[in-house]
């Protein structure tokens, strides 16, 4: 029996990310590597003793803590989320809702605008400059005008790859301030950046920051994520979210994962080097190619249609993603950066396949 769905729904598509089989897996900008196997042990030990019969800690004060020292912040500005997608979904139920909007600069990830629409959230989106980036006195002027109650910014960008500078963050933060908006930036690949808005970060300011531990942190089964905000902006958010959002596996999982730095430090200094790498290889073929401060590089083949040169890579058992279809994206598509052996397997494939 077909129920009447909600009507401002029955125009969305969903979200969709096809999860194809593939010997080398360069589609959704996970790592490449299993987390740390120290970890996993500790993680075991932890769960063994964990008393699941018992509904976890509803704040997650133990991992609030550990990520407010990880990145040097008190514990009341810091939310844990299931994935930072519900830190962004929680976001737009908080700030956002019917007689409400939040501006994106397109192209950007797609669940910005998406998870707005589910909120009932009216979004108006604004262009990127054809290089993709955007100039500061223009964003500002977007969100002068409109008025949001949220922008969402998204550095380095998914899927052009390129980081937002400083100039653009500081100036939409300036133009938010005067309108009583509020600015998220999405930082999930922050971590292979050369800055972080965190920086620009104070408790007086409308600035929130997303992080997850589904790329740099190897931990995209997890489903954990979190943000850093101003306080109240943080008790306002915990209004929204369901009780007991969090699991335990969650909770205990991200808070031991914490203990382990160093080598998630020199896993993304690896993958910045096969980025580096991967994007000069790239520079010598037959593609334009953007310079990208991601685990992922945005590429468009120049004499073989998109559609060809992705079924050309499947067909060698290479998985990217196929970005072609999306809007201000035709021709493109975008490789993530694997372990150095896939990412030969990627450039041997795409070689062959452009010079057939
Ligand atoms: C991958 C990605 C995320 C991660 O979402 P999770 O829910 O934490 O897995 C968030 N934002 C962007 C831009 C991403 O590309």
């Amino acid at each position: 029996m077909r129920r009447p769905l909600r009507d401002d729904l029955v125009e969305l598509e969903g979200y969709h990310s096809p999860q194809v089989a593939a010997a080398v897996r360069l589609n959704t900008n996970e790592s490449a590597l299993a987390p740390p196997v120290a970890w996993r042990e500790e993680l075991a030990a932890a769960v063994a003793a964990e008393p699941l019969h018992r509904y976890p800690d509803r704040r997650a004060r133990a991992l609030r803590r550990a990520l407010a020292a990880h990145h040097g912040v008190g514990p009341e500005g810091v939310l844990a989320t299931k994935g930072s997608n519900e830190a962004l979904q929680a976001l737009c139920l908080a700030y956002g809702g019917p007689g409400r909007s939040v501006v994106t600069f397109e192209p950007t990830y797609a669940l910005h605008a998406h998870i707005a629409r589910l909120t009932g959230t009216r979004v108006a989106s604004a262009q990127r400059r054809d290089d993709f980036t955007l100039e500061p006195a223009a964003a500002a002027a977007v969100v002068a005008g409109e008025r949001p109650a949220i922008t969402f910014l998204c550095s380095p960008n998914n899927p052009t790859g390129l980081a937002e500078s400083p100039a653009v963050v500081a100036a939409v933060l300036e133009a938010a301030e005067a309108t009583g908006g509020l600015v998220v930036v999405d930082e999930a690949y922050a971590q292979f950046a050369s800055w972080t808005a965190l920086d620009l970060a104070a408790e007086d300011r409308p600035l929130v920051v997303t992080r997850t531990y589904s790329k740099t942190w190897a931990l995209a089964g997890l489903r954990l994520g979190y943000l850093l905000a101003p306080p109240p902006v943080v008790a306002d958010l915990e209004l929204v979210l369901l009780p007991y959002h969090l699991d335990a596996l969650a909770q205990v999982g991200g808070r031991l994962a914490l203990a382990h730095v160093e080598e998630m430090t020199a896993r993304v200094a690896a993958v910045v080097a096969e980025r580096h790498r991967i994007t000069a290889a790239l520079a010598g073929l037959a593609v334009e190619v953007w310079p990208s401060e991601a685990n992922f590089v945005l590429f468009r083949p120049l004499a073989r249609p998109a559609r060809e040169v992705w079924e050309g890579l499947l067909a060698r058992s290479v998985l990217v993603r196929d970005c072609s279809s999306w809007p201000r994206l035709a021709g493109c598509l975008r490789v993530t950066m694997g372990t150095p052996e896939e990412g030969d397997a990627f450039l041997a494939a795409l070689e062959e396949v452009l010079g057939s």
